[in-house]
């Protein structure tokens, strides 16, 4: 197979634009893609950035700047989370916008791609700050946004009642409720049964799928992950719930081990009661960097990017890796992976369960009427199969791992769309 990078800094590597576009130029070779198709796909639509002013409590103005970059709207309204973080910057907002236009495209839901952000340090700011600064943020970039534009979701540091005070302002300035124009809200506000564990759910489908194609049991199956938030938590107890035996679970301040399988339950209620894993007696402590380098047959990075690089790579144990975390891998490392013959699931794959359950909610708010969880999951569970499927079978038709496959499919759609519409003037 065709060498998908060229030497690069450890910088270059870890940069998520740069890990985007190295993905998108391999697979839109292999594509044989149109060049002007290429042109239009390997840039976002629109980049949106705001400065402006906020209200502290103790009555100083702060400055903030934001961000909201439009990828793709060929294929439907734009669709991506908001984060808050101090390390935010606008080539990682769009490397997110454009894994958003992939990650809708192979799941085959009708949507583009988004992505948004503000510089905040949120750990240090109020609820009252938290809330003015969102409300500003939305009112700075309201006519980008909205049910049939982009609609906006929770990511890093940001959750239901963020999207409840952005549904609000929106819906202040529409004069009248408008609860499709996000998607991650509480249930009384239109939120989707369903959609809390909905990723951790399509990592499961995930790791089911892996097993049937790889011919494997679930039955004895190991599972690492690193991360027991959203993604990582969930995943852990549906798959422990499923049969698989959870050996490890990798946090920030430190890992857990037991090769017998760790009691998520128990260890739900543990991180509860005490809000860290340390000191859980149901397994041995171990530095979570181990951890993931353990023998296992699947792992399951849950956490953050760039987590396994060329740093890393080689010394993975694991038969399987299924990407929870956006942008867990970078494209070096990929390369390590494929030559050890690693079974990836990649993240526009792996965790697309959160925006399709999204697609979930955007669709009942605008039927007004709500599905029962099973009606939810049951669907989520069918997209994401038939997904996988196109995903494998794409791969061994044009012999290619299956983040590219994953690339190719979804650049195709996206392509076959713009093709379709046309170029206006
Ligand atoms: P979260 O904040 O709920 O959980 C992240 C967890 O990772 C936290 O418990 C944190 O302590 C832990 N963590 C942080 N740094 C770590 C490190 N160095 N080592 C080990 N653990 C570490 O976030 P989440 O919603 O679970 O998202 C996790 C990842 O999944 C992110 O990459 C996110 O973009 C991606 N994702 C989330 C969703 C979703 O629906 N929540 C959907 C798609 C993708």
């Amino acid at each position: 197979m065709a060498v998908l990078t060229p030497t690069v800094t450890l910088d270059q590597e870890i940069n998520p634009w740069e890990a985007q576009s190295a993905r998108f130029e391999f697979a839109a070779r292999k594509l044989n893609l149109d060049e002007g198709l290429w042109k239009v796909l390997s840039s976002p639509s629109r980049e949106v950035i705001v400065h402006f002013p906020v209200t502290m409590d103790d009555g100083r103005i702060e400055m903030f700047t934001g961000y909201r970059v439009q990828h793709s709207q060929a294929r439907g309204p734009a669709k991506g989370g908001i984060r808050y973080s101090p390390d935010c910057t606008l080539d990682e907002v769009r490397a997110l916008a454009s894994w958003m236009t992939w990650k809708c495209a192979v799941v085959n839901i009708p949507f583009g791609g988004a992505k948004g952000g503000v510089i905040c340090d949120p750990k240090k700011m109020t609820i009252t700050e938290l809330e003015r600064m969102t409300r500003r943020y939305t009112a700075e970039i309201i006519e980008f946004i909205g049910p049939e534009k982009d609609v906006p979701a929770p990511d890093m540091n940001t959750n239901e009642q963020t999207m409840a005070w952005i549904m609000d302002t929106y819906s202040m300035h529409m004069r009248q409720t408008v609860t499709s124009v996000v998607t991650g809200k509480p249930l009384s506000l239109g939120g989707s049964r369903g959609r809390t564990e909905a990723t951790g759910r399509g990592v499961m489908v995930a790791c089911d799928e892996s097993l049937r194609y790889l011919k494997m049991p679930i039955e004895g199956c190991r599972v690492i992950i690193q991360g027991f938030g959203n993604v990582g938590s969930n995943a852990a107890r549906l798959m422990m719930e499923h049969g698989y035996k959870v050996i490890g679970i990798a946090e920030k301040d430190g890992g857990l081990f037991n090769p017998n399988g760790i009691d998520i339950h128990q260890l739900l209620e543990y991180k509860y009661r005490h809000n860290t894993l340390l000191g859980f007696r149901g397994a041995e402590a171990m530095p979570s960097e181990e951890l993931i380098l353990s023998e296992c047959e699947i792992l399951v990075p849950a956490a953050m990017e760039n987590v396994i690089t060329s740093r890393n790579a080689e010394k993975i144990k694991a038969r399987i890796l299924v990407e929870g975390a956006n942008g867990p891998t970078t494209a070096v490392a990929d390369e390590i992976l494929a030559e050890k013959r690693i079974f990836v699931v990649p993240d526009i794959l792996a965790n697309a369960g959160g925006v399709t359950a999204s697609y979930f909610e955007w669709v009942q708010d605008r039927q007004g009427y709500f599905w029962k969880e099973a009606i939810v999951n049951e669907q989520l569970e069918t997209i994401l199969r038939d997904s996988f499927d196109d995903v494998v079978r794409y791969a061994e038709a044009h012999n290619v791992n299956n983040r590219i496959a994953a690339y190719m499919l979804a650049i195709d759609r996206v392509a076959h769309t713009i093709k379709q519409r046309g170029l206006y003037a």
